[in-house]
């Protein structure tokens, strides 16, 4: 039988990424968000690829994501864990919590003045996405009593945008007057602002340090207009039979769709265990040396069907790409399934034999 499916990344175009948003973000710094496993494509791998280029702050979403992402890295950058954490429960991980809450506040800042050394903390301000971070009155509290920041060492005091993929929403420019607003109230300190579409939305949204995850992965950050950033990664699955079916004949469970001529259909070793959504079924399509072919019938959990009578040159054993080729997209996928780019690649398996590009 053929070798596995293959989830190639690569990692000069995730560091190529990375350094094109570096010069929109300059002179404010720009981290590297490598939560949920660098969304998908190995945090481990993407985390020192970034520090090797010059990265000097990161972004993970839990405190085990950080503390591991730290053993990958090494001592020095930045590593914020945007959950935020207990103090000391990072151990020797260096890590700085986000603090999201005046509870979180509190707990930092007397564990700070307990042990006579400032505790280093990001304070989150919520602006618009009523999920974390200070809340107005939370906010006024601070702002009329910043001794409540005694023991505390804030790098940065950040908000998160909730509609930055969509230039025109007027929550971009409110979220940007409350984050000033709320900025002027509290001790100076630097600011992070904008996620990978904020960076894209002009001066009112630059800061000290950007925070962009998507597009460092190749997810079109600009949904209105051309995708600015390189692609990163394919997803190429193996053909593991072929078959040469009957006008009439039905493929797949549920028997949603029959051939409707002659049909040679591509069987291949990936399915909805995989991170090829179901949803996919009937209206997806991979990509061979350059054309589409079309996903027929429903996804399986380790198999999908494809319509390849078009194509009579693939043989069992060449690779259809899934993810990461013409016209299949994480984007396109998302699409496709109903979902957007960013889940498709969090969903990525974990079955796959992975293979890292390094230049
Ligand atoms: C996930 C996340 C980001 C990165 O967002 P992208 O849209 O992927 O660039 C930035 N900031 C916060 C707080 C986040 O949760």
């Amino acid at each position: 039988m053929s070798a596995a499916a293959t989830l190639m990344v690569d990692l000069t175009a995730i560091v190529a990424n990375w350094r094109d948003l570096a010069a929109r973000g300059a002179p404010g710094a720009v981290a590297g968000v490598v939560k949920a496993d660098a969304y998908g494509l190995g945090a481990a791998e993407v985390g020192p690829a970034l520090r090797a280029a010059g990265c000097r702050h990161f972004f993970v979403a839990l405190l085990g994501e950080g503390i591991a992402l730290r053993a990958a890295i090494g001592p020095g950058p930045m590593i914020g864990v945007l959950g935020g954490f207990a103090p000391g429960a990072d151990g020797d991980a260096a890590l700085t919590p986000v603090l999201n809450s005046l509870g979180d506040v509190a707990a930092h800042a007397a564990a700070g003045r307990a042990a006579g050394v400032a505790r280093r903390a990001i304070l989150h301000v919520d602006t618009g996405m009523a999920r974390l971070g200070l809340d107005a009155a939370e906010l006024a509290l601070v702002s009329a009593d910043h001794g409540m920041l005694a023991g505390l060492d804030l790098h940065y005091v950040m908000t998160h945008l909730a509609c930055a993929d969509e230039p025109a929403h007027p929550m971009n420019a409110a979220q940007a007057t409350r984050f000033a607003a709320a900025c002027a109230g509290l001790p100076k300190m630097r600011r992070s602002f904008a996620n990978s579409s904020g960076m894209f939305l002009g001066a009112d949204f630059a800061s000290d340090l950007a925070r962009p995850g998507c597009a460092l992965y190749g997810i079109n950050p600009t949904p209105d207009h051309p995708n600015p950033m390189r692609p990163v990664m394919r997803l190429e699955v193996p053909v593991l039979q072929l078959r040469d079916i009957l006008a009439g004949t039905p493929v797949g469970y549920g028997a949603t769709w029959t051939a409707s001529r002659p049909t040679r259909i591509a069987t291949v070793a990936a399915g909805y265990a995989d991170g090829y959504l179901r949803s996919l079924s009937g209206h997806a399509v991979a990509e061979f040396r350059g054309r589409s072919v079309p996903l027929v019938a429903r996804v399986s959990m380790d198999l999908t069907t494809f319509d390849v009578t078009d194509l009579p040159e693939i043989a069992p054993g060449d690779r259809l790409t899934l993810i990461g080729g013409d016209g299949c997209s994480p984007d396109e996928v998302g699409a496709r399934a109903g979902t957007i780019g960013y889940e498709v690649l969090t969903s990525l398996g974990a079955r796959y034999a992975r293979e890292y590009l390094r230049g």
